[in-house]
């Protein structure tokens, strides 16, 4: 090595030893004559210091010193005087007498400072991603997820799961997102697709008796971007034989458990990591990933609203799935119209027409809505919803979906505006019983969580009268709002297969073209069998307490889906379509 030393690790201890340190100038101060240099590296900051009396060729060399030059120091670790000690570095107390100097290599100033106080912008970063790397919190982050990997494999590996790796060029996996594809050179016009997830590989696992799998594996979604995804993502991946929901459950919580509790400074909420219906949290919290660090529940009060005076929820009644719903914001009555405001167009781009409310203030309710309400009609909902003097109600009216996304949305700006999130706490509960199908605007059915998923199979002579009626077994893992991933036990019987590919309608024919190698397989004993993912960015990204995955990820794609580093995705060679037989439309 060309260091004795990193930049972290010298302390009062080492008083008196020669050393000699490699790392980034971080900065350089200039003292009557004296001449302090930060030098870092990934374990932290060491200050070295030169004397104008001691060798003069080094004196002379620390003196051109720039920041993000990369330096050696050699010298004597010597306490620093009374007083000039820094308890905060854990290098504070120590300082190097540098009598040897070498420049390893100069920088051009960076586009943006290292340890400035105040973030560049993200494009700046992502375009020098390697200098933002450089940085505490992205360091940190980069740590945290290297350790949760270790976590993940060692738990995992203990579990008897054998750590399976599976392919990247693969036939297309439909299960919801969009694919990216990639053209075969020596089959022109056929494509290999980037696995969303290895969901049919990890069955055929199973299906090849291997029993236990996980994997940290690379999935690819060619989705629009939001805070918490990117086009490529780690998941964990798992799958087991011979098992129950609840086998694959307890095993997956464990491992969260686990990283929660060798990761984060904050305790699960409560012991057991419970288990609701999806029913529930829909009714409850309006979504089916609630953050249930704080409460404010949604109450159906529909059954008040039938000749209720006020014809927009009257006529929300009459929707398919209508629903008028209220929710209670203690203290919410202190908020201003233009908060209030803010909050209608938010539930208007979820589709609400607008966002009705009542605020009860001290000197009585107040609302443009009261002069519509028939008597005794503000006393049910106050009954209904608990609703005090110093409160608010906002209410959903519309059908079920949008209701829902509307108060869900109210519920969490209502969280944070109050700050009734308790941030010493992680909840983690299961989401469990999905509807098989979803019903979509034209009437067809589509899955709600992916085609290989097995129906609820005391409810499954139901699917011919009402297919919405039948659950899936299929299971959500939600932690402090966000979805960390989903599993389901899988169909592994042919018959059953095809027969669900058959209600999404996808015709004989398709399923052979798309699916034959899964009907095949199962077609030679086929383990009952059960899995589940979880995304490993989206984990860090909760532990590190960032607002996205770009931040706990080392290279990520922008907002907009586009590598700023490396400058991708970019034409590619007129030699090259050729070679793959494509011709651009553009
Ligand atoms: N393949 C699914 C996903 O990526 C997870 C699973 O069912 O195991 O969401």
């Amino acid at each position: 090595m060309l260091r004795t030393h990193t930049c972290g690790e010298l302390t009062a201890k080492n008083e008196g030893q020669t050393t000699t340190i490699c790392g980034w100038v971080n900065s350089r101060r200039d003292h009557g004559g004296l001449i302090f240099i930060d030098v870092r590296d990934r374990y932290g900051i060491t200050q070295v210091v030169f004397h104008p009396e001691s060798d003069k060729d080094v004196f002379n060399i620390a003196e051109t010193l720039r920041p993000e030059w990369v330096v050696s120091a050699t010298g004597t670790v010597s306490r620093r005087l009374e007083g000039t000690t820094n308890p905060k570095m854990a290098t504070g107390e120590i300082e190097v007498a540098t009598t040897g100097l070498t420049v390893l290599n100069k920088a051009k100033t960076p586009p943006f400072e290292i340890d400035a106080e105040k973030e560049a912008n993200e494009e700046l970063r992502l375009e020098y991603r390697y200098l933002d790397l450089r940085r505490t919190r992205m360091k940190k982050n980069i740590e945290l997820r290297s350790q949760v990997f270790q976590i993940i494999r060692k738990y995992f590996t203990d579990k008897q799961c054998l750590e399976i790796d599976t392919p990247c060029l693969i036939k297309g996996t439909p299960e919801g997102a969009r694919e990216y594809v990639v053209p075969s050179r020596v089959y022109p016009g056929n494509f290999f697709v980037l696995p969303q997830s290895p969901q049919q590989l990890k069955q055929l696992c199973m299906v090849g008796g291997l029993d236990r799998y996980f994997q940290i594996a690379r999935c690819f979604r060619d989705e629009d971007l939001r805070g918490d995804r990117q086009p490529e993502f780690l998941q964990l991946d798992f799958e087991m034989s011979f098992c129950t929901q609840e086998d694959v459950q307890e095993i997956i919580e464990g491992s969260i458990r686990e990283i929660i509790a060798t990761c984060s400074k904050k305790k699960l909420q409560g012991s057991a990591v419970p288990k609701y219906t999806w029913k529930h949290v829909m009714d409850t919290y309006g979504s089916d990933k609630p953050d249930l660090r704080y409460d404010l529940p949604i109450t159906d009060v529909s059954h008040f609203c039938e000749g209720c005076g006020f014809k927009v929820f009257e006529d929300a009644l009459k929707l398919k799935n209508g629903t008028v719903r209220a929710i209670r914001i203690p203290k919410g009555a202190e908020l201003s119209r233009s908060e209030i405001d803010t909050w209608t167009e938010l539930v208007k781009e979820l589709k609400a027409k607008g966002l009705a409310y009542i605020l009860f203030k001290p000197e009585g309710p107040s609302s443009p809505l009261l002069k519509f309400f028939k008597d005794g009609f503000l006393d049910d909902l106050q009954k209904a919803t608990g609703a005090e003097t110093g409160d608010a109600l906002f209410f959903g009216a519309d059908t079920y979906k949008i209701v829902c996304a509307a108060l869900s949305r109210v519920r969490s700006e209502a969280a944070k505006r109050f700050g009734l999130i308790d941030e010493t706490i992680h909840s983690l509960f299961w989401v469990t019983n999905f509807p098989m199908f979803e019903e979509q605007d034209d009437g067809s059915l589509t899955f709600s969580h992916h085609p290989f998923t097995s129906p609820n199979m005391d409810e499954w002579e139901n699917r011919k009268t009402k297919p919405t009626s039948v659950h899936a077994v299929c299971y959500d893992l939600v932690m402090d709002g966000y979805e960390l991933g989903s599993g389901s036990i899988r169909i592994h019987d042919p018959i059953l297969q095809q027969e669900v590919f058959e209600m999404l309608g996808i015709s004989p024919e398709d399923q052979q073209k798309r699916f034959g190698h899964m009907l095949k397989a199962f077609e030679y004993g086929a383990p009952p069998h059960g899995g589940f993912a979880y995304g490993i960015d989206r984990v860090v990204m909760i532990l590190a307490g960032e607002p996205n995955i770009r931040e706990v990820t080392p290279f990520p794609k922008d907002q907009k889906a586009k590598d700023l580093l490396l400058g991708a995705p970019s034409p590619i060679l007129a030699a090259q379509l050729k070679e793959l037989e494509i011709k651009l439309l553009a």
